[in-house]
């Protein structure tokens, strides 16, 4: 197998820091290719990992990894690791429950207003802690066939509670700006659908592929366009990254962030504080951080939830709201989200309310007159 990503969409030549040997300018698909660029040592066991989980790892982020950091957290993310052969007792190949709640193939409808419409299980890149990742690569579910697609189509037009169309995977924007605008055609002819939504990493990890074709694609006439854009480490929002969301942005696309809470990524308050705010400054509304979902082989991604909330509590007070993410559960089994940021106001079973301030102090609501 070529281990040159192939999405249908030329990858352009980009010259890259000498940092590491050997660095391709084509992703990374194969442990061969990883040795070769300097990211992974010789005989490091990585074939079985490769054998169960897809790799890929673009020439952007290729770049931003440094080899001489054992702990670098952008390396953490995509570079693969032997203890994704560790699976625990409570993680499960679909965790968030995907398939419970799919009336047709390439449809998810869980909320009553939403949909998933999973067009690709494709990926410019492979997380290393994907919470699809038995769903997406060369072994995953592939891309919906021209029957199926007419099926998910004919669910949603017959679905008139269905206000948002939610196109995730694998990473839509992998799809060239011709097959996205066919998408966007059909959703343009079905009035009840109002707002179109896109989660994607593309502007992080292959800006390059954010032109004026990619853009156009991403609009339909009456339709309201949404990306959400995954990004877990401020050193992901290069300049790069941020042309290609200026681009969208300045074209009309309303930006969101989403990002999952990562141990030795992003589980501290400096890293999250950077990382909001470097969305904020790039016009992207910081939305969901999520905590890590029970996918297997990623336990030692998660941290415990008390420790996520006190990081949530402490962004409270350091930074802008503005810069807030709602800390997000999906509850195992299929059972949607929850906000399990810790509460601030609690009951003093006298018909008032203690509310906790930014600083951690306990007043009483209303207060005593
Ligand atoms: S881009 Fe999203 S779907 Fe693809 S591997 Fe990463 S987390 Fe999974």
């Amino acid at each position: 197998m070529s281990d040159v990503i192939n999405t249908g969409h030329s990858t352009p030549t980009l010259a890259l820091p000498s940092r590491g040997r050997g660095r391709s300018a084509q992703s990374l698909k194969t442990v061969e290719s990883l040795v070769e660029a300097g990211l992974v040592p010789e005989a490091s066991g990585l074939d079985a990992v490769a054998q169960k989980y897809a790799i890929a790892i673009t020439p952007t982020i290729a770049a931003l990894i440094d080899p001489s950091d054992p702990n670098d957290p952008i390396a953490r993310q995509f570079v693969p690791e032997l203890a994704e052969l560790v699976t625990t007792p409570d993680e499960r190949a679909d965790p968030i429950g995907d398939l419970t709640h799919s009336p047709v193939e390439g449809i998810v409808h869980r909320y009553p207003d939403r949909v998933l419409l999973k067009a690709v299980h494709v990926c410019p890149v492979y997380c290393r802690f994907c919470f699809r990742r038995e769903m997406v690569g060369p072994q995953g579910l592939g891309t919906l066939a021209p029957a199926a697609m007419d099926a998910a189509f004919a669910y949603i037009a017959a679905h008139e509670e269905i206000w948002e169309v939610i196109l995730t995977g694998g990473d839509p924007l992998v799809l060239s700006p011709r097959r996205l605008s066919a998408i966007m055609e059909r959703l343009a002819d079905i009035a009840h659908v109002k707002v179109v939504r896109f989660h994607t990493r593309v502007p992080v990890v292959e800006p390059e592929r954010v032109d004026s074709a990619l853009i156009a694609a991403l609009k339909a006439s009456g339709k309201t366009t949404y990306l959400a854009l995954h990004a877990n480490h401020p050193r992901e929002l290069t300049g790069a990254a941020s042309g290609a969301i200026a681009r969208l942005v300045d074209a009309g696309v309303v930006m969101l962030s989403q990002s999952v809470l990562l141990k030795g990524v992003n589980d501290d308050v400096e890293t999250l504080a950077a990382l909001m705010r470097g969305f904020v400054e790039n016009r992207v509304k910081p939305y969901y951080l999520h905590h890590p979902d029970l996918a297997p082989g990623t336990s030692h991604f998660r941290i415990g939830i008390a420790e996520g909330q006190a990081l949530v509590a402490a962004l409270r007070g350091r930074i802008s709201g503005l810069c807030q993410p709602t800390y997000i559960l999906d509850i195992p089994g299929g059972h949607g989200k929850a906000d399990i940021g810790a509460s601030s106001i609690a009951a003093n079973g006298d018909g008032c309310f203690s509310v906790r301030d930014f600083r951690g102090v306990e007043h009483r609501y209303p207060p005593e007159v």
